[in-house]
């Protein structure tokens, strides 16, 4: 019996290799959520909106130097996961998380955690490119700033500059950096948004659906510097492409309506995944 649609790569991959899946029924996530080095481990996290839960007893490490996707139908709980990683959700009325959450062995939920600071080491690039109405110059050194990172003009220079040389920016704007109104392109918006995030010294970035508002080739800048970011930080990147997944990251994360359902390398999640919803997920019968 055919039951795979044809047109779609995937499921030759899957169809020339017939695995016992496991059902639909069962929500416990499948395949490993460890990892050797982890910077963040998450470990029984419930989320709440009011009465509703929107994440649901999800545990998952986030290693060092590796970019991770997050996948899944609109509404499965990818934001509010990431969100849950420097205690983003905070700000969210009614929102109430429960588990634990650690970056380097430390409790990011304990009482006597400052935010602030721990918002700059895991700091996050949000849809749609969000730069202050300042001059690039002001936006990059606004965190050091406020964080107390430079000590004197000349060190501020030098934080703006290797900021946006990491994010790649510096040859296109070092002339206009001081310039009132940016004038940038979206994509270099994105790019100064990614520089200001690195500018205070991050460990973990979150992505969430960083280029969903840019065209195929500030995509793929975009997703090249991903790839150089890496060997610095760590990478968490929410996104609606199953390409993009597959480009930049090593290891995939597949949610569905709140349960994370199959975690693993990204090869194997999208040509030999283990579960049955993450088959249907990436065969395209649902999402
Ligand atoms: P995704 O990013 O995968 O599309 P979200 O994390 O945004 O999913 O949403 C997960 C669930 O939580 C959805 O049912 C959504 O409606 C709900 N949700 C998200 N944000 C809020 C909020 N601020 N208040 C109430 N419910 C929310
Ligand atoms: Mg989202």
């Amino acid at each position: 019996m055919e039951e795979l649609p044809q047109d779609s790569i995937q499921s030759q991959i899957i169809h020339k290799d017939k695995r016992d899946l496991v059902s639909r029924d069962n929500r416990e996530t499948v395949g490993d959520i460890t990892v050797k080095n982890p910077r963040m481990t998450c470990r029984s996290v419930d989320v709440f909106y009011g009465e509703k839960q929107a994440i649901k007893d999800i545990s998952l490490d986030i290693g060092n130097h590796e970019v991770i996707a997050m996948i899944g139908p609109s509404g499965c709980g990818k934001s509010t996961f990431i969100r849950c990683l420097n205690r983003m959700n905070d700000t969210i009325d009614g929102c109430r998380i429960t588990g634990e959450i650690k970056l380097d062995g430390i409790d990011i939920y304990d009482k006597n955690i400052d935010v602030v600071p721990l918002r700059a080491q895991v700091g996050m690039v949000f849809q749609k490119p969000n730069p202050f109405p300042k001059s690039i110059y002001d936006n990059i050194a606004y965190g050091p700033k406020i964080h107390g990172l430079a000590q004197n003009k000349a060190e501020l220079d030098e934080i703006v500059e290797t900021s946006l040389i990491k994010a790649g920016l510096w040859e296109e704007v070092k002339d206009l950096l001081e310039h009132p109104d940016t004038g940038l392109s979206g994509g270099q918006q994105q790019r100064l948004c990614i520089a200001r995030t690195i500018a205070v010294g991050p460990e973990v970035i979150l992505m969430d659906e960083p280029c969903s508002a840019l065209d195929p080739i500030a995509t793929a800048v975009i997703e090249d510097l991903i790839d150089e970011l890496c060997e610095q930080y760590s990478i968490v990147i929410v996104t609606h492409s199953m390409q993009q997944a597959s480009r930049v990251s090593q290891r995939t994360a597949y949610f569905h309506l709140g349960d994370l359902i199959e975690v693993g390398p990204t090869a194997q999640i999208f040509t030999r995944p283990k579960h049955q919803l993450t088959e249907d997920y990436i065969t395209g019968r649902f999402g």
